[in-house]
């Protein structure tokens, strides 16, 4: 029998498991925490890797899932924000080395779209756009049944589109992007600047508000709570007309924990989809879904680019 490893490089957790090669279901996980601001990670990982790896079966390859830029065609890793030290790192080429098999590495949303793709929501279809929406935005796209990725592995940063000029600063630096206004920090920034001038609620203003609470409150009529959501479907509903001329996708696939809020979000964003799109004929048959693989959509996007790596070498 032979196995491929998947590693999810985690903003918590350092994540391995162990899947037979024709299976989905790990053999067996196993997890650390990822300490990212202390020396040694790679050591950490490296041990991690050693506790699961078979003796007696061929390893038919790695594959890494990590956030950040990070180049699929050379293995290193640009930069990645949980793990200051790993700059310029050629992950893929160590790993590679160390264990004599083929070592693979992708960015964790490219990840996450190319298992909710295979394994998940979007099995069957060859044009897919996943938005995952959490403590960031983050996307993946599958044109014409292949990752999008482009020349340097950069592409396709969805939330850092520009929805409103001169708009709030985003964690890249840059201003106005759709992660800056619709993620779950915006949202809870939203409700906290309306708290400070003076709009009544049921939520009290402060640092740990999070986008949880607020769809809470919104579930128990909240106004300002239902009205936080609803701008921040507005401003996703205009990025997704934009994905949808730009890829023409059939579904659209929300991840992350933000989209658990349901219709509380999704009404509104398919509200604005529909108003921003510049012919119907996109919306043609158009699927819009929630994302099935959760916190698993990593490692099953690492285990998916093993057999894609692996079938286009053979
Ligand atoms: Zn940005």
């Amino acid at each position: 029998m032979s196995v491929i490893l998947a590693i999810d490089i985690g903003g918590t957790q350092l994540r391995v498991a162990v899947y037979p090669t024709a299976s989905t279901t790990p053999r067996v996980v196993q997890k650390t925490p990822t300490r990212g601001q202390e020396q040694g990670v790679y050591d950490r990982l490296v041990a991690l890797i050693d506790s699961v790896f078979p003796k007696d079966e061929v390893v038919e390859a790695i594959s890494v899932a990590c956030p950040g830029p990070t180049n699929p065609f050379t293995g290193v890793i640009a930069s990645t924000p949980n793990i200051p030290a790993w700059k310029d790192f050629p992950l893929a080429g160590m790993l590679s080395e160390r264990y004599k098999v083929p070592a693979y590495l992708g960015n964790d949303a490219n990840m996450a779209a190319l298992g909710e793709w295979k394994y998940g929501a979007g099995q069957g279809h060859s044009d897919v756009l996943y938005l995952t929406i959490s403590t960031g935005i983050g996307g993946g796209v599958i044109s014409s049944g292949m990752l999008v990725v482009g020349t340097r592995g950069l592409a396709t940063e969805l939330g850092h589109m520009v929805v409103l000029p001169g708009g709030p600063l985003c964690g890249c630096g840059l201003r106005g992007h759709l992660e800056a206004v619709a993620s779950g920090p915006a949202i809870a920034r939203y409700v906290n600047e309306q708290l400070a001038v003076g709009c009544s609620s049921s939520l009290k203003p402060g640092p740990n508000l999070d986008a949880r609470t607020i769809a809470e409150a919104a579930r128990q009529g909240d106004k300002l709570a239902i009205d936080a959501y609803a701008q921040a479907g507005e401003f996703i509903g205009q990025a997704l007309a934009d994905f949808l001329h730009a890829f023409n996708p059939s579904i659209v696939i929300f991840g992350g924990g933000v989209s658990q809020a349901g219709s509380l979000l999704l009404d509104p964003v398919r509200d604005s989809m529909e108003r921003h799109v510049m012919n119907p004929s996109y919306l043609d048959g158009l699927q819009i879904a929630t994302a099935r693989l959760g916190d698993e959509a990593g490692l099953l996007g690492a285990l998916a680019q093993a057999h894609i790596r692996l079938s286009s070498t053979s």
